[in-house]
C-alpha cells in the first residue's frame, strides 16, 4: 500500500473531530500522486459526502469546466480539501476542525510535492496565508519558501455571484503561465535558487512597505 492510500485509509476513519458523526464517507482526495497541481477546496458538500470524491456536485462541475479551459482534465491534477468530511449543512468550517483536519493536507502536500498549490475559496487561502484577503489575493502567482501558490475564488461562490465568473475563469487562465514559471524555477542551479527574492516582482506601489513575507513573494 502507498503511503497516499495509507493516508486515505485513515481518513476513512478519523474521528478526531465532530463531523465523523455526521459525515456519510470522508472525502480524503483524488488524483494522482505525482500530480503538479494541487487543488484545495474548502470541504466536502452534500455530493461529495455521498461519494466519497472532491468537487462532484456543481462547484464541481464549474471546476471541471475551468479546467477543460486551460487544456487541464480532472484525471491529471491532485483535488483536495482543507477538511476532510462535510460540516453539516455546509456550514463554514470551525477552527478546532480545521485544526483537527490539519495533519492531512499537510502530509498530502508532503506526499504530493506539488508544484502548484491552487487554493479555492477563502478557508484554503487562509489555511496557508491566514492574514489575506481573496479579494486582493486572487489571481497572483507567489512562492514563499520553496513553494508556489495562485489563490483563486471558490468555484461555488462564483456560481453564484455572476461578476466572479468571468474573474475566475480569467484567474484561471492564468495556471499555464504560472506553472511554466515554477518549472523555470525548479530547473535552475541550486545557487541561483537559494537567492529567494533575487528575481521576484516587487508588490505594487503603495503596499510595499508590508511587511508580510508572502506578499513580497508575489511574482504576478
Ligand atoms: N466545495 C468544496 O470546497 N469542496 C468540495 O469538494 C466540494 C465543494
Amino acid at each position: 500500500m502507498s503511503e497516499l492510500e495509507a493516508l486515505y485509509d485513515a481518513v476513512n476513519v478519523c474521528q478526531d473531530c465532530g463531523l465523523c458523526k455526521t459525515r456519510t464517507r470522508a472525502v480524503p482526495g483524488i488524483g494522482p500522486a505525482n500530480a503538479e497541481i494541487m487543488f484545495v477546496g474548502e470541504g466536502p458538500g452534500y455530493h461529495e459526502d455521498q461519494k466519497g470524491e472532491p468537487f462532484v456536485g456543481a462547484a464541481g462541475k464549474f471546476l471541471d469546466e475551468m479546467l477543460a479551459s486551460v487544456g487541464l482534465t480532472r484525471a491529471g491534477v491532485y483535488i483536495t480539501n482543507v477538511l476532510k468530511c462535510r460540516p453539516p449543512n455546509n456550514r463554514d468550517p470551525l477552527p478546532d476542525e480545521v485544526d483537527a483536519c490539519r495533519k492531512y493536507l499537510t502530509r498530502q502536500i508532503e506526499l504530493i510535492r506539488p508544484k502548484l498549490i491552487v487554493t479555492l475559496g477563502r478557508f484554503s487561502l487562509a489555511w496557508f496565508f491566514p492574514k489575506d484577503a481573496i479579494s486582493r489575493t486572487h489571481g497572483q502567482l507567489r512562492r514563499l519558501g520553496d513553494q508556489h501558490y495562485m489563490h483563486l475564488y471558490h468555484p461555488a461562490a462564483a456560481l453564484h455571484a455572476g461578476n466572479l465568473r468571468q474573474t475566475s475563469l480569467a484567474d484561471f487562465a492564468k495556471i499555464p503561465a504560472a506553472l511554466t514559471k515554477v518549472r523555470e524555477y525548479e530547473s535552475r542551479p541550486p545557487e541561483q535558487i537559494s537567492s529567494p527574492g533575487r528575481d521576484l516582482v516587487a508588490v505594487s506601489a503603495g503596499r510595499d512597505a508590508s511587511p508580510d513575507p508572502a506578499e513580497q513573494m508575489r511574482l504576478f
